[in-house]
């Protein structure tokens, strides 16, 4: 009779919590008997883990094994036990000695070959060990560097169960059985995207300029060539980068979905995700039969989400936007978990003024075919946006007089840190830390505006041109034109601009 425990840990979206291994042998014919998987893991991992074993050259125990995975409650996905349980299972049969697995957290799967496998998530699970008062992990060779991100805790990086169970042992380790040590991914080669490439859209560039002081989202409205896409790639090089808790958040969304870059994990500076126009809600917020993935809503979790070709899109898939922009979280439901996965990001929306898409006079589109087209853009989405900019095509002579006045994505960084400073001052002991997240009541009663700035909305309220939420969001939007312009309060030239922008008419 022999008993042995090991941890590991589930992770439910990036929450991690704690699950105990324990094996127990004896009592019955040999056989493995796995307790609080779900049934459908259960087979695989009898079989992956006792072929492990016996390739890595131990003796399987000649009694029947129980093991239970605890609390049996908690959902458990994917085959990041496997470490804990053969780890278990050799501890209860007296192959290694049971006192070293106490106190260690083992993640990672193994292979028939009884080669340890890096697996998805291991940052947010030692996060979650180490908040649960663990310091020791044991993980593949692969999520080595992931898992060295947390500060303060032991990572031992084994690359086979030999490996492991000589370690455990206090045996001499030379060299790996295997050389799965990480290969860093290539440096991004060749120069970073830069706002001053963006020749002949001055307005554009200042718009995603203001978007990233205020955190609000854009609509860019422009014929194909005018250079969506470039301005929207490039509002992540204008925001303020992250911070170290910032990364870390980031890092533990990617690597739930398993997209990190090998040897350097950490992602410092705000994502960008550009889903393509056929994408499935699934897709766009996350989900997944066997493992639940985080969606690009949010990959893009603290940067920029570029959603080109909004009308064609699925109506759903757009209306799932609402959600994650409302709340900066999403919770994708399953049968057997309800995952929550963080979801703020600044949405960048674009699209071809007509169906066709083609410029000017090319354009064969009615004014009926224009107006359906967008639309498809639904009142609740749009409602979300704060800045609208049309774009022309540009002549050569224009981008040549353009040149002068563009400037490098570092200098107007420099400007949008301090207009964020200047809000963060403004907004500190509230829930906020955007302009863009006031709601519209607590902004007009606690940042009153004065009579003389409030003018020009006024008259385009009496012109029936905005309506009172329309006024809430330009007014918004000029705060953060005061914040980039250093002034305390925003003038009348402040909330004309604001209005320019929100009407899509800013020249
Ligand atoms: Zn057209």
């Amino acid at each position: 009779m022999g008993l042995a425990r090991a941890r590991s840990v589930a992770l439910l979206g990036v929450d991690g919590h704690t699950v105990e291994v324990e094996a127990h042998l004896g009592g019955g014919p040999a056989g493995l008997t796995l307790v609080g998987l779900p049934d459908t893991a259960v087979r695989e991992a009898r079989d992956r883990i006792r072929a492990a074993v016996v390739n890595s050259g131990e003796s399987w125990p000649d009694d029947h094994i129980t093991v239970s995975l605890s609390p049996a409650s908690l959902p458990k996905r994917g085959s990041g036990f496997d470490l804990a349980i053969a780890a278990a299972v050799m501890g209860a049969s007296g192959a290694v000695p049971v006192g070293t697995l106490h106190n260690a957290v083992f993640l990672a799967e193994v292979g028939l070959d009884g080669r340890t496998r890096p697996i998805a998530g291991v940052l947010p699970a030692v996060l979650a060990g180490a908040r649960g008062g663990h310091s020791t992990f044991v993980v593949a060779r692969g999520n080595a560097t992931e898992a060295r991100l947390v500060p303060d805790v032991e990572v031992l990086a084994v690359a086979s169960l030999s490996e492991l169970f000589a370690r455990l042992r206090g045996e001499l380790v030379d060299e790996p059985l295997f050389d799965d040590e990480e290969e860093p991914t290539a440096p991004r080669t060749g120069p970073r995207p830069d706002l001053a490439d963006v020749l002949g859209q001055p307005v554009a560039r200042r718009a995603v300029e203001i978007a990233a002081a205020g955190g609000h989202n854009l609509m860019l409205l422009g014929p194909p060539g005018t250079g969506k896409s470039l301005l929207a790639e490039r509002l992540p090089t204008v925001l303020p980068p992250l911070s170290m808790a910032e990364s870390i958040e980031v890092t533990a969304v990617h690597s739930v979905a398993g997209a990190l870059p090998k040897g350097a994990p950490l992602i410092t500076e705000p994502p960008f995700c550009a889903p393509h126009h056929t994408a499935t809600r699934a897709a766009i917020v996350g989900g997944g039969s066997n493992r639940l993935r985080p969606g690009c809503v949010s990959l893009a979790h603290r940067g920029a989400l570029f959603v080109d070709e909004a009308p064609e899109f699925g109506r759903g898939v757009l209306d799932s936007l609402r959600q994650p922009l409302e709340t900066g979280e999403v919770i994708v439901a399953r049968s057997a978990a309800t995952v929550c996965f963080p979801a703020r990001f600044l949405l960048v929306l674009a699209a071809n003024p007509c169906p066709c898409g083609k410029p000017g006079s090319a354009c064969t589109c009615s004014s009926l075919q224009r107006r359906r087209y967008l639309a498809r853009l639904s009142g609740p989405l749009l409602d979300r946006v704060d800045l609208k900019v049309e774009l022309q095509p540009v002549t050569r002579a224009e981008l040549l007089a353009d040149q002068a006045f563009a400037e490098a994505s570092e200098t107007v960084a420099t400007r949008v840190s301090q207009a964020r400073e200047r809000s963060a001052r403004r907004l500190s002991g509230t829930p906020w830390s955007t302009n863009a997240e006031i709601p519209g009541a607590e902004l007009r009663r606690r940042f009153p505006v004065s009579e003389p700035a409030l003018r020009p909305l006024g008259t385009a309220m009496e012109r029936g041109e905005i309506s009172a939420r329309g006024v809430d969001r330009t007014l918004r939007v000029a705060w953060s034109l005061a914040d980039l312009a250093g002034r305390s309060r925003p003038g009348a030239d402040d909330t004309a601009y604001a209005f320019a922008l929100w009407s899509g008419r800013a020249q």
